[in-house]
């Protein structure tokens, strides 16, 4: 069959089948992909119809192989919840979980197998969240993320960041989501009103490939920055979507012309029936390496390792600097190296 422009969200295998996105001759082991992790890609995704796009919500029968190092959990989530709905690993800041439910779900995704459960946080929940809270004011930063937080309406959300303001003790908010850019046009006015306040709201945008940067994303984006919301992204770096040094520069690069710094590009976490995306970190620095060679310095992301479980983030190179007797030797973006005497 022949597929028809897509105009609404696909949820399951016969839609996805119609808009060309999945092979019918693969239908039965698909079934089993999509009955051990949920399927929905937006209208706004499904229509862009690149391979780059596709790769990353059409369901895959290499998901049903799972290696022995993949996990539930693989960056610790639930090994840091003090209360439900709240991860708190680093003094300062802490992540609350404010739905499980997204606009899309993405076959990497590192919370593949607690993602599309029914539900947002509850209120009592959140007011135990709250509590927390106001007991550990070494908190200042609030992460919204999920499951998707601008899948809530305008005014839950508006609701939960005045109750987060009102604490008094944070004195940023930050918010991760894929929405401006997978469903650009739940970014109301209505949304960007309660996003713009005393309390500053730093938005996140997952985004992995240049291909979801549509005329209508690049619309969510303005309507954010036009109201003063910092913006930054995160891109997990994917074989088979991003995993090249030309197509990362291109999506910095309509980044940095939407106003978004390049924030984080995340090595892929060891999630279930995720192996076929995963890259080594060989490859990784050697992609972030030449990056650095050719792209203006406020597009560079750091590339970050969430460790295994629950150890944190860290940058994961390359390296430009090592000690060799009494100097260092520094390595410039071409790979040629440099004597350096620190004193
Ligand atoms: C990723 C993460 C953060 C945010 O880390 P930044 O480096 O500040 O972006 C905070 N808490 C947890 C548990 C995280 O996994
Ligand atoms: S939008 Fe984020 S949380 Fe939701 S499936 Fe994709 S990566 Fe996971």
């Amino acid at each position: 069959m022949k597929p028809g422009p897509v105009t609404s969200d696909l949820t399951n295998l016969d839609a996805l089948e119609a808009a060309g996105m999945t092979d019918p001759a693969e239908r039965e082991m698909l079934e089993e992909v999509a009955s051990a992790f949920r399927v929905r890609v937006t209208a706004d995704m499904a229509a862009v119809g690149s391979e780059g796009v596709r790769a990353q919500f059409a369901p895959d029968i290499r998901e049903l192989s799972v290696l022995p190092e993949e996990m539930v959990d693989p960056i610790g989530d639930e090994a840091h919840a003090p209360v439900p709905g709240l991860t708190h690993r680093y003094p300062d800041r802490a992540i609350l979980h404010a739905t499980k439910v997204c606009e899309v779900y993405c076959r990497f995704c590192f919370r593949r197998e607690t993602v599309g459960e029914a539900g947002h946080l509850g209120a009592a929940e959140f007011e135990a969240v709250l509590d927390y809270l106001r007991a550990t004011p070494a908190v200042r930063e609030v992460i919204l993320t999920g499951g998707d937080p601008l899948v809530l309406s305008a005014r839950r959300l508006g609701g939960m960041l005045d109750r987060l303001e009102a604490l008094g003790t944070l004195e940023v908010v930050r918010v991760h989501t894929r929405v401006p850019v997978v469903a650009p046009e739940k970014v109301t006015e209505a949304l960007v009103r309660v996003l713009d306040r005393a309390l500053p709201v730093w938005v996140v945008v997952h985004t992995n490939h240049p291909d979801e940067m549509t005329e209508a994303a690049a619309g969510a984006l303005r309507r954010l920055s036009r109201a003063g919301v910092p913006l930054l992204s995160q891109t997990v770096l994917l074989r088979g979507v991003n995993a090249e040094v030309e197509v990362l520069e291109r999506l910095f690069r309509v980044l940095i012309r939407n106003r978004v710094k390049p924030y984080y590009l995340h090595h892929p976490d060891q999630a279930k029936g995720t192996g076929h995306f995963r890259v080594t970190l060989e490859e990784g620095q050697a992609i972030m390496a030449a990056l650095r060679g050719r792209l203006t310095g406020i597009a560079q992301p750091v590339y970050v390792l969430d460790i295994p479980g629950g150890h944190g983030k860290v940058p994961v190179g390359p390296g430009y600097l090592r000690a060799e007797g009494d100097h260092w030797v520094v390595t410039d973006p071409q790979g040629r190296e440099h004597f350096y005497r620190a004193l």
